[in-house]
C-alpha cells in the first residue's frame, strides 16, 4: 500500500493539482495563493511539489490530505481519486488482496481434504469396518504396502460418516461441499462417497 501511495504521489504535481481550483502564483520551486482553508486577502498558502503549508492557519499536508479535506473523502477514496488522476491502477493491490483471500480458502480446503483422507485411511485399516474393502483389494492383488504407499482409503457403507467426522473437527458444511465431499438434500448432508475405495490424487 505504501508503495502504491508513493507511486501515485510521485506522478502528481501538487501545484498543478491544487492549481486546478486555487489560483497559484509560481515562485521558483513553489507556488503561493490564497489559502482554501481560511479566509485571507494576502497569500500565505505555499505549495511545494510534495506538500503544502499555510502560514496563516497552519494547514499542512500532501495530495491525499488535500483531497480528503477539500472533497471530504475518506482516505481510500482519496487515494482512488488520485490514482485515477495519476493513471495508476489500484487493481494490482486489490487483486493481491483477493488472491490472499482465495489462498486462505484454498489452504482451508486442503485441510478438509487431508482430514478426509486420514479418515478414509483409518477406515480401511479398521478391523471390522474395513474388512470387506481389504478383502476386495486382495482380489485385485494390491499389497498392503502399496495401498499404504498410495494412501488408499475406504468410504464407509454409511450415509453421513465422513460428514459427522468432519463436523466434529470443526469444518463447516460449506467447506465440505466446496471439496465435493458431501451433498445436501432435504435439509440433510450426505457423504458423496459411500462404500467406495478412495484413491487420493496428490498432484
Ligand atoms: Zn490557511
Amino acid at each position: 500500500m505504501q508503495d502504491i501511495k508513493q507511486q501515485i504521489l510521485s506522478r502528481l504535481s501538487l501545484p498543478a493539482l491544487i492549481g486546478e481550483t486555487v489560483p497559484l502564483q509560481k515562485r521558483g520551486n513553489f507556488a503561493t495563493g490564497l489559502c482554501p482553508f481560511h479566509e485571507e486577502s494576502t497569500p500565505s498558502f505555499y505549495v511545494y511539489e510534495d506538500h503544502y503549508h499555510c502560514y496563516g492557519c497552519g494547514a499542512h499536508g500532501d495530495a491525499i490530505s488535500y483531497v480528503r479535506q477539500v472533497q471530504g473523502l475518506p482516505f481510500m477514496d482519496s487515494l482512488r481519486w488520485l490514482a485515477d488522476k495519476a493513471g495508476v491502477s489500484l487493481a494490482s493491490s486489490e487483486e493481491e488482496k483477493k488472491y490472499a483471500q482465495e489462498w486462505k480458502k484454498k489452504a482451508r480446503e486442503n485441510q478438509v481434504l487431508l482430514a478426509a483422507k486420514a479418515f478414509f485411511s483409518a477406515n480401511l485399516q479398521d478391523k471390522p469396518k474395513g474388512q470387506s474393502a481389504r478383502a476386495y483389494l486382495e482380489t485385485r492383488q494390491l499389497s498392503q504396502a502399496l495401498t499404504e504407499d498410495l494412501g488408499v482409503g475406504y468410504a464407509l457403507h454409511a450415509t453421513d460418516a465422513l460428514f459427522q467426522h468432519l463436523k466434529g473437527l470443526g469444518f463447516s458444511v460449506a467447506e465440505m461441499e466446496a471439496c465435493s465431499l458431501i451433498n445436501q438434500g432435504r435439509g440433510q448432508a450426505y457423504d458423496f462417497f459411500q462404500n467406495r475405495l478412495i484413491l487420493p490424487i496428490r498432484d
